[in-house]
């Protein structure tokens, strides 16, 4: 079965995200009919579990199979088919059976709601514990009041999980979890925020000012809300791991495809050793970083901790398809640099990774942490 959904995932990447991708990087529209018709194929939910509509790919060993392909084709795109599961991660780690009946099946219907996970703020990113959009509990609930930045479909989504403190000044004691609808009272859809790459998927703002949210909507207990964002950032770096392997190997294939028919000196350019080198060290870097990404996704299939093998998988892919984006651009030449080309999209595109669910240094750290315990 997962080499079914496989089979397929790649070939609607190849036959229908392909084709588009430098398009929607220009207009930089949301790509609603490929979100459609990825639903259609069951490739919208394929990891949540079948009781709520899901594919019942829980495995994220699987998973992250069937994410790097679709990435292959483009990562922006793969990064709306796959927003309704990161929304699911917080719901299914924190809420109640009823609250997954609640929300869960329509991310896998045939026409999936945007949706949002809020953490970052202006003044905290990378330190999640020290949010300040304050949760300040009233009778039958809570008011929210505050401001979040960089939030991927913010301007567009129906619902968000939003991570906010019940105990201002406590860190990571206090933050908890709700969900905020759209059209709930102070909650506001701020502006979207123009972006390097991943054009097609996008980013803005969230604001709160007085929005009462009712006991319902809050997610596992008051304070458990940073344990559930750790088990979803786990398993949220290793789907990075496969976003940046999918682009990454875009672009080595497209390199090597160009080095072959590309002559200077009166022979292919993948004669030289200075151009077929730094694609052997492309391919090396990336081939490392999907065993450490498949371990990853082992340990946590097994049941294991995995939270230093997850930061290390991101890591190694996020700067392998930095690596193997830039050497694919050095490739081509001043053909990578021009706009029809998906190089310089690929390039731009892999970016993000370094920096969004924790930055390299963040990784590192963690990983560190591990070492000199
Ligand atoms: C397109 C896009 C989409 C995003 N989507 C979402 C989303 O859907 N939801 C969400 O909540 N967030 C989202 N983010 C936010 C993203 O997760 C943060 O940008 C990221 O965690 C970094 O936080 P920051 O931008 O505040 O950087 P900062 O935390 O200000 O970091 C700035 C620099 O300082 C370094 N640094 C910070 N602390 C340390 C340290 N202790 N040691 C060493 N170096 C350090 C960082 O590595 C970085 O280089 C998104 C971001 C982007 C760009």
């Amino acid at each position: 079965m997962i080499d079914e959904l496989i089979a397929r995932a790649r070939e609607f990447a190849e036959q229908e995200l392909r084709p588009v991708a430098l398009a929607y990087d220009e207009s930089e529209a949301f790509p609603r009919d490929e979100l459609r018709r990825a639903a259609e194929l069951g490739l919208t939910c394929y990891d949540l579990p079948e009781e709520y509509g899901g594919g019942g790919v829980t495995g994220l060993g699987d998973s992250i199979r069937v994410l790097e392909e679709l990435t292959w084709g483009d990562s922006p795109i793969a990064l709306v088919i796959t927003q309704g599961g990161f929304f699911a991660w917080p719901v299914l780690a924190l809420g109640t059976e009823e609250q997954k009946r609640r929300w869960l099946p329509a991310l896998c219907g045939p026409e999936p709601p945007a949706v949002a996970v809020a953490i970052t703020e202006p003044g905290a990113g990378s330190d999640a514990a020290a949010i300040t959009t304050a949760a300040e509990r009233v009778d039958g609930g809570y008011v929210l009041n505050g401001h979040k930045t960089f939030i991927g479909e913010a301007h567009i989504a129906e619902r968000a999980v939003v991570f906010a403190t019940v105990a201002p000044g406590t860190g990571a004691r206090g933050i908890t979890a709700f969900v905020v609808e759209h059209g709930d009272e102070g909650f506001r859809r701020g502006e979207r925020l123009p972006k390097l790459g991943s054009r097609c998927f996008p980013a803005g703002e969230l604001h709160f000012e007085n929005c009462f949210v009712a006991d319902d909507r809050r997610l596992g207990d008051e304070g458990r809300g940073f344990s559930g964002l750790m088990w979803v950032f786990d398993r949220a770096r290793v789907q990075l791991a496969a976003n940046s392997l999918g682009i990454g190997r875009a672009a080595l294939e497209h390199a090597v495809a160009h080095a072959k028919e590309r002559e200077a000196f009166g022979r292919p350019i993948a004669d030289y050793q200075a151009v077929s080198f730094r694609l052997v060290d492309a391919k090396l870097k990336l081939d490392q970083a999907r065993l450490l990404a498949r371990h990853a996704a082992r340990l946590c299939d097994d049941g294991q901790r995995f939270s230093t093998e997850a930061a290390m998988a991101k890591l190694a892919a996020s700067e392998a398809a930095m690596f193997a984006t830039w050497a694919a651009c050095q490739t081509l030449g001043g053909s990578g640099y021009i706009r029809d080309s998906p190089a310089q999209k690929w390039l731009r595109d892999a970016k993000l990774d370094e920096i969004w669910d924790g930055t390299s240094d963040i990784m590192r750290l963690i990983v560190a942490r591990n070492l000199f315990r």
